[in-house]
């Protein structure tokens, strides 16, 4: 079957401003219209030209170092044919990929098993996208193996991409959920950064929340800023997005403008709250006094978007604040 080659270089990025984020590059054509071939995952896992991911407990072999690495990608295996998986797709020279859920790390690698936090910056594009794609689907699988509909076993079905219920043939796709990330600033540029009860003391970012049905992305910005610490906001613009597989968000990255910077927090969601400027944020990371989010993440990004330089380079990189 012809196919045309697709490349995302470029693809609907013309418009943000937050580019070349961790986990988003995937450069593997995902070649969906395959997933329904009969035998696809089977074929595929015979052939050793197959290259396959296998996660062990949401880590995956992966070699190289802290200045750069890789994942261990290799050939099928017999116990594969029995394991989850999941078609991920196809690079330019037409080489396959298929992730596949192990159960036991082999011990004698400790060391080179990470999980996607640990090594999604420093992974090539195709690496992370392929190790945030199964990380993905994996976690949906662990946790839809009953029909919604009637409560019967689902079963995977188009190569990982569907699970098929049992009882009424109820189809269930992959779920993403999309979640709303904001950097507020005031009249005077400080940036708004807050703390979840479920951090410790000194650890801050930016404000996020989930996307409510019916509401669009902007309103979703406005109403958990107006929440969480009781400030109005207007001027939201798009950043970028980022996948988020821990289960499975989908995070959009915004900037919005606080209308009065008097804050209001609700100490539910959100215990403590403070507007920097740009010299406390750097005293306040020199000081040891703040935990930043990590780099692979989009709040990290966003925050050194506003700073106006990596976070980095205020810190000593062997402080734990600096990672
Ligand atoms: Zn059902």
């Amino acid at each position: 079957m012809s196919r045309a080659p697709l490349t995302l270089e470029g693809v609907s990025r013309s418009f943000e401003s937050l580019r070349d984020l961790s986990l988003a590059g995937g450069t593997l054509d995902r070649a969906g219209l395959r997933r329904r071939e009969p035998e696809l995952l089977p074929l595929l896992l015979k052939d050793p030209l197959t290259r396959v991911v296998e996660l062990v407990a949401g880590c995956a072999l992966v070699t190289g170092s802290d200045s750069g690495c890789g994942l261990l990608l290799r050939s099928p295996q017999e116990q594969d044919a029995h394991r989850m998986a999941f078609f991920l797709g196809l690079d330019a020279g037409d080489t396959a990929y298929v992730g596949v859920v192990g159960e036991v790390r082999d011990p004698s690698e400790a060391e080179a098993w990470r999980n996607l936090r640990e090594v999604g910056v420093l992974l090539s594009d195709r690496d992370a996208g392929l190790f945030a794609t199964v990380q993905g689907l994996a976690n949906w699988h662990a946790t839809h193996g009953y029909c919604s509909a009637c409560g019967a076993v689902t079963e995977p079905s188009q190569a990982g991409w569907l699970r098929l219920c049992t009882r009424d043939g109820t189809e269930h796709y992959p779920r993403t959920d999309p979640a709303v990330i904001m950097a507020v600033t005031d009249a005077a540029d400080r940036l708004l950064l807050a703390r979840s009860p479920r951090w410790q003391p000194g650890r801050l970012s930016v404000l996020a929340g989930f996307v409510e049905p019916g509401e669009s992305l902007e309103a979703a910005v406005a109403r958990e800023v107006l929440e969480e610490v009781g400030v109005v906001v207007e001027e939201v613009c798009y950043l970028g997005n980022q996948p988020w597989p821990f289960p499975s968000s989908l995070m959009l990255g915004f900037t919005a403008r606080a209308v009065d910077p008097v804050l209001r927090l609700d100490h539910e969601e959100i215990v403590e709250a403070v507007w920097v400027s740009r010299a406390e944020l750097a005293a306040l990371v020199l000081a040891g006094r703040f935990a930043i989010s990590p780099t692979v993440s989009i709040a990290r990004r966003m925050i050194e978007r506003w700073y106006g330089a990596p976070i980095d380079q205020i810190v000593d990189p062997a402080s734990p604040f600096g990672r």
